[in-house]
């Protein structure tokens, strides 16, 4: 056998034995070794050099089925951690997710959003304090994701649209310039979209709805990309070009205006005080839900027939979505439909609150654990 096969067998076997214990609370060596048809001595010699790296620890004992004890061996979850930045017109959250995608700290800072090098270098420093204040050693961090209002490079380095938060031309070496580890921009719907399919591992329509609404389709668990960072950003379809309302774009009649949480509140509300007003039946607000709603359902429906995949709702508005309004969409988009069907394709997402940080972390993580 040559050298290279040899190597390549050797890391075969360390690395399907991190993602066995990955997929696994905790294993003995000789479940390990069975489970991966191996001999006991290339096992320990493989944890043996996970545990030197970091990688896997050992985790109290396992009783075995002959009745003997046996160490226990995990990942170890925690030693390398996933960063991930929401950025907003009024503050910054932040998420610290560990290997496993678990939410390890989430922290909110106030912080208005400006295009210049001191917000770039206050917002790093608050970071690392951050950091610093939970123990959390540099590092221990692969990589910080950035998730911003915006159209971004390929490369994931540059801004290359942002008129929400006037954010265009930015780069991420504005922000790695103050910090010991690299930093990637994603446009925020995609964030949204990666934190969902965490859970719901499906190709979808992922359709985030926040004071703005923003769209992204995962296909074969990547998100579909183009170089100029436009793929999937359907709220500037618009409904009505001549005569709709206006969009922060400069056209009229975008998704935006009639399905964003901006065209659904007023002024003066919250989207909390809005839910709230709607579950005491306030009859203003259940007029304006309903035509909301209205809204909702044709793009969705829209969305539908332009490709054929599940539709998940998500972003803010998920920890408000209830399975009544579920069946309310489902009706009007039976009323809408040409072809018989059911309503399957819409689903609900999962992720309650800040899926922007959330998945903005994810994809640092999801790429060191497909390199081990
Ligand atoms: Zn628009």
């Amino acid at each position: 056998m040559s050298t290279s096969n040899m190597q390549s067998i050797q890391h075969s076997n360390y690395s399907d034995i991190y993602h066995l214990l990955y997929n696994n609370d905790k294993l003995a060596k000789q479940d390990i070794a069975d489970q991966l048809n191996l001999s006991l001595p290339t096992v320990t010699s493989n944890l043996q050099r996970l545990i030197e790296q970091g990688l896997v620890i050992k985790n109290g004992q396992l009783k075995s089925l002959i009745g003997r004890r046996a160490t226990a061996y995990s990942i170890n979850a925690n030693g390398l951690l996933g960063v991930g930045i929401e950025i907003f017109r009024n503050y910054a959250t932040v998420a610290i997710l560990n290997l496993k995608n678990e939410v390890q700290l989430l922290h909110t800072f106030e912080l208005p959003f400006s295009n210049t090098t001191e917000y770039c270098q206050t917002l790093s420093n608050q970071l690392l304090n951050l950091i610093e204040d939970h123990n959390i050693q540099p590092q221990q961090i692969l990589s910080a994701g950035i998730g911003i209002q915006g159209l971004i490079s390929n490369d994931g380095n540059t801004i290359l649209y942002g008129k929400i938060l006037d954010c265009e031309g930015m780069k991420t070496s504005d922000f790695a310039q103050y910090l010991p580890f690299s930093v990637t921009f994603y446009h925020d719907a995609d964030c949204v979209a990666i934190a969902e399919h965490v859970s719901l591992p499906t190709d979808g329509i992922f359709m985030s709805i926040g004071e703005h609404l923003g769209t992204a389709i995962i296909l074969n668990n990547q998100i579909l990309k183009s170089s100029s960072g436009r793929n999937g950003t359907m709220e500037h379809i618009s409904l009505n070009s001549r005569d709709g309302r206006l969009c922060y774009c400069g056209r009229r009649g975008c998704i935006e205006t009639y399905c964003s949480l901006n065209s659904l509140l007023h002024d003066n509300e919250t989207t909390e005080s809005f839910f709230d007003k709607l579950n005491q039946n306030d009859q203003e607000v259940r007029q304006r839900f309903e035509t909301y709603l209205d809204y909702l359902a044709q793009s969705i429906y829209n969305l539908h027939m332009f490709v054929d995949i599940p539709i998940i709702l998500a972003g803010e508005i998920t920890k408000y979505l209830t399975t009544e309004i579920l069946t309310d969409l489902k009706n009007r988009l039976k009323e809408l439909s040409v072809f018989p069907e059911d309503e399957s394709y819409l689903q609900f997402g999962s992720v309650l609150k800040h899926s922007v940080a959330i998945g903005a972390s994810i994809p640092a993580i999801q790429n060191k654990i497909n390199n081990i």
